[in-house]
C-alpha cells in the first residue's frame, strides 16, 4: 500500500510517500519514506523552490516561476513519477492520501475520511486558522483533481486534545466564549500522540497506566499532560500562540499589555498579530535569532539579551512543566521532541534541573544528540526522561492505512 502524506503550511508544502508493502524494518520504529518533497514559497513573490529526494539518494532542487500553489503542487508530484527522483510509474499507484489539517475545531477527536461534510467543516474553521486551513483545503482539492476517487483522510492537530476536561479547556472569560467556540483547543496533537505511544513502547509499559509530560519544542512549542493515553491538559490554547515562549511567538502574556498597546500606541489587530507571532519569543527578546542555535552562539559572545532570552525560555518551560505535573498529579516520564527537544542537551539539562526534588536524575553519559530515540535518565532516576524523534508524517500514514484499508484492494 502506497500512502502519500501532505503537510501544507502557510508558506511551505511538505510531502512524503510511504510504501507499506515493502516495509522490512521493525513495527515500532518509523520507516523512511521512499520519497520526500517540499515546496517553499517564502523566498520571493511569484517563485517557489521545489526540492525532492528519494530514500535511494537521488535528489533534485529547482526554482519554478509561478504564483499558483496548484501548479507548484502539480510540479512537486510530477517528481514522484518522472526524472531522477521517480519512485512510482504513475500517480495511480497511490492508494491513499493523508493530510495534516491544523484546525478541526470541536468536531473531531480522531482522523477521519475526507467527505464533502468534512471539507465544509475545515472551510468553516478558516477564521480560527487563517493561514493554515485554506492551504490544507487547497492541498485536498488539488489531490482530488489529480487522483480522482483515491481515499483521502484528514489528521487534525487539534484532535488529540478533544479529551481535555472542561476545566482545562475553558477560558475564564464570560460563559458566552465557550458557547461561541472560544476555548482551549491545543495543537501539535499528532506529535504529542505519536511520542506518547512511542514512549510506552520504549518503556515497555502499557500507555493506559502512564502519566506523561510531552514537550514538543520546535519553532512552535507546546506541552501536553497525558494520562492513560489521553491529553488532559496542554499549553497551546484557542490559537497556537498561547503557553510557552517560542522561536518568534511570545506564548502567554498578560492580555492587559495588548489593551495598553491598543490604547496608548494605536496598535491594530494585524499589528498585534505580527508583533506576537513574528517579533517576539527568542527572536524578540534576544534581537538575534528565532533559532536556539543562534541565541546560544550569541551567548558565547557575551550578548546579555541572548542570555536573557535563553533564561526566560527555560524559566517558562520549567514553570509550564510544573503546571502539567500538577494537572497529572505525578509523572512517570518527561518526553522531549521536535527541533530543540530532539537536539539540545542544554535544554534537557536546564529544564530537568528544576525537577531534581522529584528524584529525577539525568545520565551525564547520555547527554548527546542521537539519531535514535533514547532514555537519558540515570538508572536510579525516579522519573524517566525520553528523547523521541517525532514522526508526524508517519503517524498520519498509519491513520491513513487504518481508515483506508478496506478500500485498498479495490
Ligand atoms: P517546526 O516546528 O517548523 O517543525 P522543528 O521541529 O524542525 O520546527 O524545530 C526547529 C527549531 O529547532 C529551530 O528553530 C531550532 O531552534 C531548533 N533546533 C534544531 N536543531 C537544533 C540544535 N542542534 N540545537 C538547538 N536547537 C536546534
Amino acid at each position: 500500500m502506497k500512502i502519500l502524506v501532505l503537510n501544507a503550511g502557510s508558506s511551505s508544502h511538505k510531502s512524503s510517500l510511504f510504501d507499506l508493502t515493502s516495509r522490512t524494518d521493525g513495527a515500532g520504529s518509523a520507516p523512511t519514506p521512499i520519497w520526500r518533497g517540499q515546496l517553499d514559497w517564502s523566498h520571493q513573490a511569484g517563485q517557489v523552490e521545489l526540492s525532492a529526494h528519494t530514500a535511494a539518494g537521488e535528489s533534485i532542487q529547482e526554482v519554478i516561476t509561478t504564483d499558483s500553489r496548484q501548479e507548484g503542487l502539480e510540479c512537486l508530484l510530477k517528481t514522484l513519477h518522472q526524472g531522477s527522483t521517480q519512485v512510482i510509474g504513475s500517480l495511480s499507484e497511490i492508494d491513499a492520501v493523508g493530510h495534516r489539517v491544523v484546525h478541526g475545531g470541536q468536531n473531531y477527536s480522531d482522523s477521519v475520511r475526507l467527505t464533502e461534510a468534512v471539507k465544509t467543516t475545515i472551510h468553516d474553521l478558516i477564521p480560527l486558522a487563517p493561514s493554515h486551513n485554506p492551504a490544507n483545503l487547497e492541498g485536498i482539492e488539488v489531490l482530488e483533481q489529480l487522483l480522482g476517487d483515491v481515499p483521502q483522510i484528514a489528521a487534525f492537530d487539534t484532535a488529540f486534545h478533544a479529551s481535555l476536561p472542561a476545566a482545562a479547556a475553558t477560558y475564564p472569560g464570560p460563559y458566552e466564549w465557550w458557547e461561541k467556540g472560544i476555548r482551549r483547543y491545543g495543537f501539535h496533537g499528532i506529535s504529542h500522540k505519536y511520542v506518547a505511544r512511542r514512549a510506552a513502547e520504549l518503556l515497555n509499559r502499557d500507555l493506559a497506566e502512564l502519566k506523561l509530560i510531552t514537550c514538543h519544542l520546535g519553532n512552535g512549542c507546546s506541552l501536553a499532560a497525558i494520562k492513560e493515553g489521553q491529553s488532559i491538559d496542554t499549553t497551546m490554547g484557542f490559537t497556537p500562540l498561547d503557553g510557552l515562549m517560542m522561536g518568534s511567538r511570545s506564548g502567554s502574556v498578560d492580555p492587559g499589555i495588548l489593551i495598553h498597546l491598543m490604547r496608548s500606541e494605536d496598535y491594530s489587530a494585524d499589528q498585534l498579530d505580527h508583533l506576537l507571532n513574528k517579533e517576539s519569543g527568542l527572536l524578540g527578546v534576544s534581537g538575534v535569532s528565532n533559532d536556539l542555535r543562534g541565541v546560544v552562539d550569541a551567548i558565547a559572545s557575551q550578548n546579555p539579551r541572548a542570555q536573557l532570552a535563553l533564561d526566560l525560555f527555560i524559566h517558562r518551560l520549567r514553570r509550564e512543566i510544573g503546571a502539567m505535573l500538577a494537572s497529572l498529579g505525578g509523572v512517570d516520564a518527561l518526553v522531549f521532541t521536535a527541533g530543540m527537544g530532539e537536539n539540545s542537551p542544554l535544554v534537557w539539562e536546564k529544564a530537568c534541573a528544576a525537577f531534581q526534588f522529584l528524584g529525577l536524575r539525568l545520565d551525564p553519559a547520555k547527554l548527546e544528540r542521537s539519531p535514535d530515540d533514547q532514555d537519558i535518565a540515570a538508572a536510579d532516576s525516579a522519573v524517566r526522561v525520553l528523547v523521541i524523534h517525532t514522526q508526524e508524517e508517519w503517524a498520519i500514514a498509519q491513520d491513513c492505512a487504518a481508515l483506508c484499508q478496506p478500500q485498498s484492494g479495490q
